[in-house]
């Protein structure tokens, strides 16, 4: 998006001349420290004999007996198999939550990465579990063909992305583990199981979004689309206008979100349509830059939020901002550069937008958040612990600095976003146990007991699980 730090800053700038004079508070608001209490830099230091491993966030952090990394499946199944004490295997380590987190044995699947076996005919494509995103987008490119959506970022692992239920945005688009036709696991004993539709129904759609817990998981066969090239809009404009019509909007086209900018009133929104345009040339936009720019109008005109407020749109420019073309996979996943940590909940589609605007008065009011808040739609699908299981969801998405506090997103948004009937993002932070879970999902006892079938022992849990669960981790 081309409004830069500089931009802002300069507006920024003028208004502390103009504002000199309630200086007093502007004194207390450029005293106040947002560094949050405890806050960590860097990975855990470990004990000899120990690993250490830290997420995206930074605020998981584990000093495990070992990290393995097996480099073909019988390893692995003999790993798991022999394991004295809890097993958790780990993607890309971008989950907000603790789900990989363990002191014992963490596995990862580098070394069952890539591409596997590809069909000319249908498309479809087998990868190793711990592809990363980018390179799944990539190879299929190279085919000719791509994933159909892609989230916002594409270094999740393959099996990290499904066992979260990681989605993009589009009316009619549903999340990636949808396109999963097969996948082959390594359960607690040691066995390689390979599932698909018709042999174990129940065990196909558990095993999609699985969190992990079900087994190992070291490869999936996926539907791919053909090739497509995307027209990207990048749009401003007052965010009163824009809920109006937001619900034709999002219909219009085929990836569609957008996102508030806390204290300012406005927002962008983000198209994604296909095209048969050339490319273009400019590539890259200046997010983080922008990024800084909107924290310093936070730390410099916090204390005045109706100055906040007149800076930001006096120079924010309006209307298009951006548009671009390219192949998908270059313009749907972007990168983040810049650490946050986040809590997102999926609302039932049609509780979206008045959902969205009580969490807009909110992050206003609170007005130390900086970090744009992002919507996005998602199209139904059947796995049993998908949030968007049987109906479509519009998800809300709020962020904070990474070390800065965050606190209040389970006291002021979280009961917004479960009063609307949201269930939470498996990966993003959430307060959720089994007794709310078992509400929100129909088929989550029947989960739970065929995780039990499959790990009676709970090789396979830790803390996070065993809360979601309502496991005792000594059982
Ligand atoms: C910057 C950023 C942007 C993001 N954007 C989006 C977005 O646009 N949309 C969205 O929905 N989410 C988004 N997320 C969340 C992210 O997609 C999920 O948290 C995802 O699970 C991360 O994948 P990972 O490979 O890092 O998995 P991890 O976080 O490492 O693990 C996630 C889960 O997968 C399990 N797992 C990993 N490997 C295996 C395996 N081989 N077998 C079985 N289980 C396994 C882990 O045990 C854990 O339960 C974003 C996160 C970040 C940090």
């Amino acid at each position: 998006m081309k409004i830069t730090r500089r931009h802002l800053m300069t507006g920024a700038a003028g208004a502390g001349i103009i504002a000199a004079g309630v200086g007093i508070h502007s004194f207390s608001w450029n005293q106040r420290d947002f560094t949050r209490r405890g806050y960590l830099e860097g990975a855990p230091e470990a004990p000899p004999g120990k690993a250490s491993w830290m997420n995206w966030a930074g605020i998981e952090r584990a000093t495990p007996d070992e990290i393995s990394f097996p480099d073909s499946v019988e390893a692995l199944a003999e790993k798991v198999r022999s394991a004295k004490g809890r097993v958790r295997p780990v993607g890309s380590g971008h989950s907000f939550t603790g789900l990989a987190t363990t002191d014992d044995t963490l596995i990862m699947l580098n070394g069952l990465s890539g591409l596997q076996a590809f069909d000319e005919v249908t498309g479809e494509a087998r990868f190793g579990a711990g592809t990363p995103l980018f390179q799944v987008s990539k190879d299929l490119a190279m085919r000719g063909r791509a994933l159909d959506n892609q989230p916002d970022i594409d270094s999740q692992t393959l099996a990290g992305a499904f066992a979260t239920a990681t989605h993009g945005t589009g009316n009619q688009l549903p999340a990636l583990h949808d396109n999963i036709i097969a996948f082959e696991f390594v359960t607690a004993d040691g066995r390689l199981l390979q599932v698909t539709r018709d042999s174990d129904a129940d065990l196909f759609e558990a095993g999609k979004v699985s969190l992990g817990a079900l087994g190992v998981m070291t490869s999936f066969t996926l539907r791919s689309a053909p090739a497509y090239r995307l027209k990207r809009t990048v749009t401003v404009e007052d965010s009163r206008d824009f809920l109006e019509r937001l619900p034709e909007t999002a219909e219009a086209h085929r990836n569609f979100e957008f996102y508030y900018f806390p204290c300012t009133g406005l927002v962008a929104t983000i198209s994604h349509d296909v095209t048969d345009e050339a490319p273009s040339e400019e590539t890259g936009t200046d997010d983080d830059d922008f990024l800084m720019g909107l924290k310093q109008l936070r730390d410099q005109l916090g204390w005045a939020p109706p100055l906040r407020k007149m800076i930001a749109r006096s120079e924010f420019p309006r209307g298009v901002v951006e548009q671009r073309v390219d192949e998908s996979r270059m313009l749907l996943s972007t990168v983040r550069p810049t650490r946050f940590i986040e809590m997102e909940y999926h609302m039932p589609r049609d509780r979206g937008p008045e959902t969205v605007r009580r969490i807009m008065r909110l992050l206003d009011d609170r007005g130390e958040i900086f970090f744009p808040m992002e919507y996005r739609h998602i199209a139904p699908d059947t796995a049993w612990l998908s949030p968007f299981n049987a109906a479509p969801r519009a998800s809300i998405a709020v962020h904070a600095a990474v070390n800065e506090a965050y606190d209040y997103f389970f006291t002021d948004f979280e009961p917004v976003f479960l009063k609307a009937g949201g269930r939470p993002h498996w990966g993003k932070l959430h307060s959720l146990g089994r007794a709310e879970l078992t509400k929100l999902y129909p088929d989550y006892e029947r989960f739970l007991e065929l995780r039990r079938e499959l790990d009676p022992r709970g090789k396979f849990l830790n803390a996070h699980l065993a809360k979601l669960f309502g496991e005792t981790l000594d059982a």
